[in-house]
């Protein structure tokens, strides 16, 4: 991490925010540290279709995809990373469903948060799609389907997936370790896995 030259005491309040809501870890990064690659975005209508492709608002194509963050990242300075860790058993239950949620929740609120302080322009994302978050038992997003407002729009922000950012490399910027448990075959107990957003301040 690079040191942040801007006020602390405009950014800090905001990953408080983040950890009084939940997050395990909150880390303010500069943006420019942010990369987000088109193979990256690709692979959410690559060789392996990710089921929920398509299906909302927030998910691609219905995003604009790196060349829209690059755009927005260009007029933002710093970012508020957040990460949830959970035990790996519980990262790969039914109860998954429950801390995505939880995720959107904070990266939105932070977010709102930001937008109240003076970072007016400020834009979040999270993980996972909404549609089998929040809308599961909605047959279509009606945001797709009928033009019509995000039934959800206080608290569901778009996956970084759609957008090509290199979490792995959030991470890394954030001074967390990178990697996580990709399956649930860990014969490791204890083991831990996590989940993460980013808000772009601006
Ligand atoms: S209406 Fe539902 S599926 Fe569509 S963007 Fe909002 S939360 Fe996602």
């Amino acid at each position: 991490m690079e040191n942040i030259s801007i006020s602390e005491n405009q950014l800090v309040p905001l990953t408080q925010e983040a950890l009084r809501l939940g997050a395990t870890s909150a880390a303010i990064i500069l943006s420019k540290e942010i990369q987000v690659k088109d193979n990256l975005a690709a692979l959410c209508n690559g060789e392996y279709i990710c089921p929920n492709y398509g299906l909302a608002a927030s998910c691609s194509p219905h995003v604009g995809g790196p060349a829209e963050f690059r755009k927005w990242q260009a007029q933002s300075e710093h970012s508020v990373t957040v990460k949830i860790e959970l035990p790996t058993s519980v990262m790969f239950s039914d109860e998954r469903k429950g801390v995505m949620q939880l995720l959107h929740q904070i990266v939105a609120a932070v977010e709102q948060k930001a937008i109240e302080t003076g970072f007016g322009k400020s834009k979040a994302f999270a993980g996972g799609s909404c549609k089998e978050l929040f809308c599961e038992d909605h047959e279509k997003c009606c945001v797709v389907a009928e033009n019509k407002p995000c039934r959800h729009m206080d608290v569901v922000r778009p996956s970084m997936s759609g957008f090509g950012i290199d979490v792995t490399r959030l991470m890394l910027s954030s001074g967390w370790p990178g990697q996580k448990a990709e399956n649930s075959n860990s014969s490791d107990k204890d083991a831990t896995s996590w989940v993460a957003g980013l808000i772009l301040l601006a």
